[in-house]
């Protein structure tokens, strides 16, 4: 008997408009789509007619439902994964699902379209050439600023997923954290407020905090990586703070490498943590 296939289909952003002719003609074709949340899912299918029915699919049942999928797709049966909005996996369930449906020897077909990420960089006005997306940032404090220290010295264009309640910590961070550089905020994309601007990060924080409306809605991060020659700088005052770590406590290797390089001491500091070196 011929096996179905997994259909990964990336569904609108925002603007109803933008799902595809074969997105559209896969969903009505398949007998199941598995969707992350079935009643939001459902007013996309009402829009375009379509009567397949729905399964929920989501981070929490995923491991669960893969036997049964499984067998839906060992039986003949084409299948569709869908996430709530844009393109299924891209910070959104299925990555397990996907995983147990190749390692089973079946098919997995992508239907791609938008995607915030991929729409961001399209309009960042950014080196696009290469760039790391890193979806969201954890949404503690140290984890957060411990995770933009580490990335301080990526040179690549930086992508970020961000909730709207976290935006102004979050600029707040980077600030301090990875220099003032350049950001483009992307806000609402394919929407009514869809709103693109381009700063470094000083501006944009004090544009953020004095209009509220930017701290609404959905967005996205684009984020200058770092100096090339600036990386070469910092690399030889890291080198030397971690050595002075190997044989000295925190405070004091800390305190002796910002005479021997002159960095800053909260910049040394972080350094010395995102080491995971220990502040006794
Ligand atoms: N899978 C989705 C994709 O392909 O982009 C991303 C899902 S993730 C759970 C949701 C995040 O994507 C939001 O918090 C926001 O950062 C970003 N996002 C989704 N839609 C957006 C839009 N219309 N404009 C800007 N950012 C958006």
């Amino acid at each position: 008997m011929t096996q179905g296939v997994l259909y990964v289909v990336a569904t609108p952003i925002g603007n109803l408009e933008d799902i595809s002719l074969r997105a559209t003609r896969q969903l009505s074709e398949v007998s199941l789509i598995l969707a992350e949340d079935t009643r939001h899912t459902q007013i996309l299918l009402h829009h375009l007619n379509i009567r397949t029915p729905l399964s929920a699919l989501h981070d929490h049942n995923e491991a669960g439902q893969v036997p049964f999928i499984l067998q839906k797709l060992r039986s003949g049966e084409d299948l569709a994964l869908v996430s709530d909005a844009g393109t299924p996996l891209i910070s959104d369930p299925g990555y397990r699902l996907v995983k147990a449906v190749l390692e089973a020897g079946i098919r997995v077909s992508p239907v791609p379209g938008a995607c915030a990420m991929v729409a961001a960089v399209s309009v960042a006005g950014v080196a696009s050439d290469r760039f790391a997306f890193e979806g969201f940032l954890p949404a503690k404090t140290t984890a957060r600023r411990t995770r933009l220290a580490q990335l301080r010295r990526e040179t690549r264009t930086l992508i970020f997923y961000e909730a709207p309640h976290r935006i102004l910590e979050t600029l707040q961070d980077m600030r301090e954290m990875m220099g003032d550089r350049e950001l483009t905020v992307c806000r609402e994309l394919t929407k009514t407020f869809e709103t693109v601007r381009k700063g470094v990060l000083s501006d944009i924080l004090l544009w953020v905090e004095q209009d509220s409306q930017q701290q609404r809605g959905e967005m996205v991060l684009v984020l200058a990586g770092a100096d090339e020659d600036l990386v070469e700088d910092q690399e030889e005052n890291l080198r030397v703070l971690y050595v002075l770590l190997e044989e000295l406590p925190l405070r004091q290797a800390v305190d002796l490498a910002v005479r021997l390089t002159g960095c800053r001491k909260k910049w040394l500091y972080d350094a010395a943590l995102a080491r995971g070196k220990r502040d006794d």
